[in-house]
């Protein structure tokens, strides 16, 4: 077949289920079609401009890379073409008619139906250039690949629908042309002033000219209009890159528009920072933190990093050597002047002063996310729901870093009223007793299960805060942090509890004569169940719990490398007892051992249970149980 046949192609499927959302869900706010397809042109003559540093001929002689934007009131179209990079049929075919982003199809799993939800479920995934069918019937795309052959140009049709038609071209100008035809109740964008509003509005700090003709002088009355021969172009936006100017002359607006262009994210960013850095190193950097995690946060390949200027030329987008892992959902650009043009991500890797510029980005961002907490608690939260998670592979990550990290970090505890996390370690440590040489906290399943654990009796009895941690990470990002402006953290279900005071401790040592017998006999019961069996001074309700040993793994840890398939070495835990409770009281008089062992069985196992452990005879635990049940309604 020859490449100026016609074929009709149909779209991938998630492309036709994206169509139809996006056309929903997006439609109180279509006009950001305009923006989509600006940035895209954007974009193409950035990469014609980066790959003609070693290629000067694909600039054919043309070096003045535009963008212009045309509408024909009578024909009800809107047209935007742009000399940039073009693409391949190949590339077309791809580009136009499939999603390559993985976690595509999860994505789309996702989406309820429900119109106002799905907009911001879209807007995490970017809606790019099918945005163009919110309000076109038909879109007629004609490319050319720079450096191809003028009859190598492509002309792609499609409705939006199932599919598409591709056919070569002839004759085609190097770049991409885009003919909207606009749907009949959206003539209201074939309109001179109306485009010139929504480029100034979406386009004014892209660097690339976007033009249009000059409107036509109105004609006084009675005089003959004259259209000159060939109307004039004229820039509409400032085409002055955003970062390159001065902080001050820069609206919110204007920072706002930028974000969404290089994040390609369609809800505002929470917060930037945008710094000029001269003497050593020589850069500008323009740095976003979105308010909503996209959706490929958790995914290896997902897109990360910054995009990478030389000297004001686009290099690359994606430069993740700029950033940590942990600071991975940070989007922006970064212009350096001490690159060379011609760097590539391999010269990234080993390059020195990738190194000290990625030291003060993620100095620059800790501070700006410090600033956040401090200025806008609301705005913080927003954050650290949709990040901390990610932030907490901090303090294993970035040793250096960890305690301006922990800093950032917000928990529940048992002085907040409900599950939201939003005490900060420094909060802890202003409100606890100067002698508490330790922070506190428990690790567990969900919030529920934390806060009423058995293990906060005696803290609660104390008036001692617990932090209440209930994400998988917690225990491993503990184990990294392991101490913070001078106090060690505690696992209140660890090692024998020691809240310095004497009297307790006292007590706890004439209990342990005192039951001794009742101790051992227990100890007989559970037998290697087990570590060992003691009188507990965490507990004031509750009958028993279990504690592991100080240097080993908490439960939660355990749990997750379980899940992750990893073999465990047994661990035993110790028992510990309140003497004080009825249960035990009664269970000293008991004197039928059979029974007496039932009933340790129970008080073990209820430990459990209350811990949010799995018991592992859960149907031996209902015997047991039911069985005491009989003997009381027999009795
Ligand atoms: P994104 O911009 O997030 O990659 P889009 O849906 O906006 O997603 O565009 C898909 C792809 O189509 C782009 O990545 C680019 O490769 C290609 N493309 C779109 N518009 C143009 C254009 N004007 N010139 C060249 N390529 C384009
Ligand atoms: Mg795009």
């Amino acid at each position: 077949m020859t490449t100026a046949q016609k074929e009709t192609l149909g779209f991938q499927t998630e492309v036709k289920q994206m169509l139809h959302l996006m056309i929903h869900s997006l439609y109180s706010n279509k006009e950001i079609f305009l923006r989509e397809l600006i940035s895209n042109a954007s974009d193409a003559c950035d990469k014609l401009r980066f790959e003609a540093l070693n290629q000067d001929g694909l600039l054919e002689g043309d070096s003045e890379l535009k963008i212009r934007i045309e509408f024909d009131e009578a024909a009800n179209t809107v047209t935007i073409a742009d000399n940039g990079i073009g693409m391949t049929r190949d590339e077309v075919i791809a580009n136009l008619g499939t999603i390559a982003k993985s976690g595509t199809a999860q994505f789309l799993k996702e989406m309820s139906g429900d119109d106002k939800k799905d907009a911001n479920l879209i807007g995490q995934f970017g809606v790019g250039f099918y945005s163009s069918f919110i309000v076109a019937q038909k879109v007629e795309v004609t490319t050319r690949r720079a450096g191809d052959k003028d009859d190598q140009g492509v002309c792609w049709i499609s409705e939006g629908e199932g599919d598409f038609t591709i056919e070569g071209v002839e004759k085609a100008p190097r770049g991409t042309r885009i003919v909207m035809h606009l749907k009949s109740d959206e003539n209201e964008f074939a309109n001179s002033a109306r485009l010139r509003n929504l480029v100034k509005k979406y386009a004014d700090h892209i660097s690339v000219p976007v033009e249009m003709y000059k409107d036509a002088p109105l004609a006084e009355p009675g005089e003959e209009k004259e259209q000159p021969e060939q109307p004039e172009l004229e820039a509409v936006n400032s085409a002055k890159a955003l970062w390159t100017r001065g902080k001050t002359d820069i609206t919110d607006e204007e920072y706002q528009e930028f974000y969404k262009h290089v994040s390609h994210d369609y809800e505002d960013a929470l917060t930037w920072s945008h710094n000029k850095v001269e003497g050593k190193l020589d850069y500008t950097s323009l740095l976003y933190v979105p308010k909503r995690p996209p959706f490929d946060l958790w995914n290896r390949e997902g897109s990360r990093g910054v995009k990478l200027y030389v000297q004001r030329v686009f290099i690359m987008d994606e430069a993740e050597q700029f950033l940590p892992p942990y600071l991975r959902f940070v989007k922006g650009v970064m212009d350096s002047n001490d690159l060379p043009l011609n760097v590539s991500r391999e010269i990234l890797q080993g390059n020195s002063s990738i190194t000290s510029m990625r030291s003060a980005l993620t100095k620059r961002i800790l501070d700006m996310l410090k600033k956040l907490s401090r200025k806008d608690e609301e705005a913080y939260q927003t954050f650290w729901q949709g990040f901390g998670q990610v932030l907490k592979e901090g303090p294993a990550d970035d040793f250096a870093n960890k305690e301006k990290i922990a800093e950032l970090f917000r928990f529940a505890s048992t002085k907040g009223a409900d599950d939201s996390q939003s005490v900060s370690l420094d909060a802890y440590i202003e409100r606890c007793e100067e002698s508490q040489d330790k922070i506190y906290y428990l690790t567990a399943e969900n919030y529920l299960t934390a806060s009423r654990s058995p293990h906060l009796e005696v803290f609660r009895k104390k008036g001692v805060e617990v932090l209440l941690l209930t994400d998988r990470v917690d225990e491993w990002m503990i184990s990294h942090l392991s101490e913070f402006k001078g106090k060690t953290f505690e696992d209140v279900t660890k090692g024998e509890l020691n809240l310095g005071d004497e009297a307790d401790e006292k007590e706890v040592e004439e209990a342990e004569k005192q039951h001794a017998d009742l101790i051992g006999r227990v100890k007989t019961a559970l037998k290697d169940k087990v570590e060992d069996v003691r009188v507990s001074s965490r507990l004031t309700d509750s009958a028993a719990c279990l504690v592991v040993g100080k240097e080993e793994m908490g439960m939660q840890m355990r749990r997750m490398l379980e899940a992750a398939g990893q073999a465990l070495p047994d661990s035993k835990r110790v028992l510990e007892v309140n003497m004080d409770h009825p249960l035990i009281v009664k269970m000293d008089l008991q004197s039928d051992e059979a029974r007496f062992e039932d009933m340790v069985e129970l008080i073990y196992e209820q430990a459990q249970l209350a811990e949010g452990s799995q018991l592992e005879d859960p149907a031996g635990y209902v015997d047991r149980i039911n069985k005491l049940l009989v003997n009381l309604l027999e009795a």
